[in-house]
């Protein structure tokens, strides 16, 4: 088919702006829209224009349109052989808008930002939470998901019936204008047709198994492979696990949000790990050898003579491997001098030899310098 390049069939330059063709296509819609122009060809005519600003109007498609030339458009995206079977909602115009611009006035124009006019309906998102143990958020692991949501209809895949004819009340469209007369003049306004639903179509038979919903409530246990590095409200999105769409429409996706159970040791903070290590005061004065649980190995650590409660030392690349992006964390350890529970005879002796020493450092000799002013 040898077709029409539009930017001619809008009459403006391959450089217009998107102002100019959206005037140039409201001129063009009012001319030969076939509820105000009963001449023959001025519906083709209409098509064709609105196939071009469809295309013209979209910054994506214009630069696609562009270069390859309606090339760009063969195929078509509902597999309809490009614009032969051209549907106007599939193609972000909003009938509604030219008409609410034409026959309401004053509105102005807004087919930019209007939402696409489309009786595919894509299903709800569903939300689903999910704990995890420490060590599941940190390595990844499988999960069994029940949903108990709608599923698009096997029978009738998801069109609620069988054998589909274009509706007899509409021809298609999906709307119906009427004309109302009043004192004022007449009017015509556009409503939803209720033969269809606003589709379009209709059905020879309506699906049992749905009972023409086109969806059926469904128990299922889905598995879902869950990436190491999770944290405590992270959302995992599985596509198209959430409710089925409606008339055909894709079904809604499916979000996992996490809780994690605390670790009785390890504290996390994002991809970094935190672990309180108790020295004994001889270890904390002498220094010694201490062997150390990463979350995947164990390390053998030195501690330094004179370490203090609330050092910290550090262990790079031992935290958390982060989801994103793949880098790891580290680890933190934390010294914490604790006092034995009870000593023998023996190291209460030794204690008190030690304390007939010379014990004080600085800061001692700050606070007795305080202590003592007058
Ligand atoms: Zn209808
Ligand atoms: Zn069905």
């Amino acid at each position: 088919m040898n077709k029409k390049d539009y930017y001619e069939v809008l009459g403006v330059s391959k450089t217009a702006s998107d102002d100019e063709i959206k005037s140039a296509f409201r001129k063009l819609a009012k001319k030969y829209h076939p509820d105000l122009n009963k001449e023959a060809g001025a519906e083709e005519k209409f098509k064709e224009v609105q196939e071009a600003y469809a295309v013209l109007s979209d910054s994506n498609k214009r630069k696609q349109y562009d270069q390859f030339g309606h090339a760009a458009f063969q195929g078509g995206a509902d597999g309809q052989g490009g614009f032969s079977g051209f549907d106007f909602s599939n193609f972000g115009v909003d009938l509604d808008d030219i008409l609410g611009n034409m026959f309401g006035g004053g509105f102005g124009f807004s087919s930019g930002s209007s939402r696409r006019k489309s009786n595919k309906i894509q299903g709800d998102d569903v939300l689903y939470h999910m704990n995890l143990t420490f060590e599941e958020a940190i390595f990844g692991t499988e999960k069994d998901v029940k949903l108990d949501t709608t599923i698009s209809c096997p029978d009738c895949d998801g069109l609620g019936g069988h054998g589909e004819e274009t509706c007899e009340i509409c021809h298609g469209s999906g709307t119906i204008t009427k004309e109302q007369r009043t004192i004022l003049g007449s009017f015509l306004s556009k409503t939803t047709c209720s033969n269809c639903s606003g589709t379009g179509k209709t059905f020879r038979s309506r699906c049992q198994t749905c009972n023409g919903k086109g969806r059926i409530k469904k128990n299922r246990t889905i598995t879902v492979k869950i990436p190491s590095g999770i944290d405590n409200g992270m959302r995992l999105r599985v596509a198209g696990k959430g409710e089925a769409g409606l008339n055909g429409g894709p079904a809604g996706d499916l979000y996992i949000e996490f809780n994690i159970s605390n670790h009785d040791f390890f504290e996390r903070e994002g991809d970094d790990i935190y672990l309180t290590v108790p020295i004994t005061i001889t270890d904390a004065i002498l220094g010694t050898k201490k062997d150390i649980r990463t979350i995947d190995s164990v390390v053998t650590l030195n501690v330094k003579p004179g370490t203090n409660t609330g050092d910290k030392q550090r262990i790079k690349g031992k935290g958390i491997k982060n989801a994103s992006t793949g880098r790891c964390g580290d680890m933190y350890l934390i010294f914490e001098i604790v006092l034995p529970d009870k000593i023998s005879r023996e190291q209460k002796d030794l204690f008190e030899r030690l304390a007939r020493t010379n014990l004080e450092n600085t800061t001692f000799a700050k606070f007795t310098k305080f202590v003592n002013k007058k």
